[in-house]
């Protein structure tokens, strides 16, 4: 339950972009009584305590109750949080430098408010790369686009969509650069 009292946000922003572990003690520091099991690297939430909310340009357009934090799959930097939005859809957001502005945990209320952004547009489609999807970039020139648009353009083409160098994919579907 909310406590009444004064307002007390604690910036979160550079754990989410560091670790599942750098997040959990943010939080467990600041708020009492959150209970969590961990699995390997993933915390999975033991209540519905915590609760998420997405905000662009300070409206909240996606909420719900969080129910893990976990590794982000292909690297060790940042996390992948799960939530339950409006207690049906699970979601899964990927926050990085170029979709999340600012995030907050509020320790009175017990929610974590990222404000987030779409900065950064995928090189193969041109749509923006929001904060639900995973994505993918050149490991030469930087380069990033939507996972899935990524790997079917380095499949077809057999090259970076920005700066053409030879790719090829992983046995994990990662790019990499082509050997001759
Ligand atoms: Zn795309
Ligand atoms: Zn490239």
């Amino acid at each position: 339950m909310a406590k009444k009292g004064k307002q007390l946000d604690i910036p979160i922003k550079a754990a989410l972009l560091k670790s599942p572990r750098a997040v959990i003690q943010t939080i467990t520091s600041n708020v009492q009584g959150l209970k969590f099991t961990k699995v390997i690297q993933t915390y999975v939430m033991e209540s519905n305590l915590l609760k998420i909310q997405l905000l662009r340009e300070g409206r909240v357009f996606s909420q719900g109750d969080v129910i893990w934090v976990g590794n982000k799959e292909n690297t060790t930097e940042g996390v992948v949080i799960c939530y339950q939005a409006d207690r049906k859809d699970m979601k899964q957001i990927i926050p990085n430098n170029d979709n999340t502005m600012d995030a907050i945990l509020d320790a009175n209320k017990f929610i974590l408010k990222i404000h987030i952004m779409s900065r950064l547009r995928c090189a193969v489609c041109g749509k923006p790369i929001e904060i639900f999807d995973s994505e993918l970039q050149c490991p030469i020139c930087e380069a990033k686009g939507h996972s899935d648009h990524f790997r079917e353009w380095i499949k077809m083409k057999s090259s970076c969509p920005v700066c053409k160098k030879a790719l090829t994919l992983d046995k994990n579907e990662y790019p990499i650069m082509a050997e001759d």
